[in-house]
């Protein structure tokens, strides 16, 4: 029986492992390593971040479902990788395996801008569901004495959606509280100009989403690094400084720890196109952990996003490729990785389609609509539905 392992039980983790299961049956015994154990629908932390959802709408216990499939369940941290060994590290294990399945996700570089993040420095983030959950208390404070809200993206951000999507929903609560007229909103990015997403944009998305901020009366600077932030202001490296009373900033983003020492000098890993680890035959590498180059280098330095739709045909490419390995089924060749995401904007949401995802492009569409909102929230139910019943076969 082959020993797979997979670290991680978010969007890459739990669609292998589920993957690998159904394919696999009994020839597989395959084991599912997590520091939490929860799946958390990463998508609706912003929403967290407004008050528009509770952590019990948006999480899901991992033991449950994944005992139910007939996977063992390690509620750890991986602390190390052995590849010569075939072996992951625990605080209290050595789990030998003969695949293995990287999904770790981000480790979040605040580090690398002084005075950024919730933790050690002025600003909130809602990229995990204890800072969106911080986050709201800020927004609640806020709420009672408003001021300036600076957001945006600082250098190095791979990951670019979610800022758009918290000054759009700020604008929208404002309004609908009649508060907006209190509350200058700055929208501070590394992109070279609005819509490019770290993709080099996507046909007109820059006129989009530039008509979408005027529309909305947010002020925009672009090209922009920030060079440090102090209670109450972002520092730009022009020397611009904005006083802000909220701000929220994503991050760049690095490989974790545990398995960084297998990647580039920012920790993510190389694979090929069925992201098989370029060094090792038997480790594969999903979602945000693995190494994408950038389409063109930017003036100020951006990164490409993994969103959570190419994570899970990250993961279901790896998943039948070792499917493969172990049966001998032939496995079709794979196209070069696509992406639809959805992105909200308040009391609206915009659809993004790119295939593949980074140009030259056959297809490529952005377009905004109350109907792309329904299908957000409609697509979260659904998704966290899959999730509990461990479907990960349907699309
Ligand atoms: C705020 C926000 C909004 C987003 N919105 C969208 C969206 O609308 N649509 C979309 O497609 N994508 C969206 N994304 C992107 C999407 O969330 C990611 O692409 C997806 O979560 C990546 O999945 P992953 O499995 O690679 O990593 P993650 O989801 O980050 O999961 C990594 C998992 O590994 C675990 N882990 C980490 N270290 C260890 C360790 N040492 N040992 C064991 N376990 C470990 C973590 O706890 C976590 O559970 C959004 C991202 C953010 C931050």
């Amino acid at each position: 029986m082959a020993k797979i392992v997979v670290i991680g039980g978010s969007f890459g983790g739990l669609t292998a492992a589920f993957e690998l299961k159904r394919l696999l049956g009994k020839k597989a015994d395959v084991t599912l390593i997590s520091d939490i154990d929860k799946f958390i629908f990463i998508p609706s932390l912003p929403w967290i971040a407004m008050g528009w959802r509770k952590a019990e709408d948006i999480t899901v216990s991992l033991k449950p479902i994944l005992e139910r499939k007939g996977i063992i369940f390690i509620h750890e941290a991986a602390k190390g990788v052995d590849a010569d060994l075939s072996k992951v590290k625990t605080e209290t294990k050595e789990i030998q395996y003969d695949y293995l399945i990287i999904s770790t996700g981000p480790y979040l570089a605040f580090d690398e801008v002084p005075g950024l993040g919730p933790e050690k420095g002025h600003t909130e983030c809602i990229f995990t569901l204890e800072q969106a959950e911080r986050a709201n208390k800020a927004w609640n404070k806020f709420l009672e004495d408003p001021g300036t809200v600076v957001t945006g993206s600082v250098q190095g951000v791979s990951c670019f959606g979610p800022p758009y999507e918290y000054a759009f929903e700020i604008d929208s609560e404002l309004r609908r509280r009649k508060m907006r007229h209190k509350v200058p909103i700055v929208f501070v990015t590394s992109e070279p100009y609005i819509g490019h997403f770290g993709i080099g944009g996507l046909r007109n998305s820059r006129w989009i989403m530039e008509n979408e901020f005027a529309k909305r009366d947010i002020k925009i600077i672009v090209n922009t690094a920030v060079e440090e932030i102090v209670p109450g202001e972002v520092r730009l490296k022009d020397g611009t400084k904005i006083p802000f009373k909220l701000s929220m900033f994503a991050p760049a983003m690095k490989g974790i720890p545990a398995v960084s020492h297998l990647g580039n000098p920012r920790g993510f890993i190389p694979v090929d196109g069925k992201y098989r680890y370029t060094k090792y035959k038997n480790i594969f590498v999903v979602g945000v952990a693995v190494a994408i180059a950038p389409p063109e280098q930017t003036p100020v330095p951006t990164g490409v996003p993994k969103t959570g739709y190419m994570t899970v045909k990250m993961a279901k490419t790896a998943a039948m490729t070792i499917v493969s390995d172990i049966t001998g089924i032939a496995y079709p060749e794979e196209n070069p990785i696509d992406v639809v995401c959805l992105m909200d904007m308040g009391n609206t949401a915009a659809i993004m389609k790119a295939n593949p995802v980074l140009p030259p492009r056959q297809e490529a569409t952005l377009k905004s609509g109350v109907i792309y909102k329904w299908m957000k929230t409609g697509f979260e139910k659904y998704f966290l539905w899959k999730i509990k019943h461990g479907l990960s076969g349907l699309p």
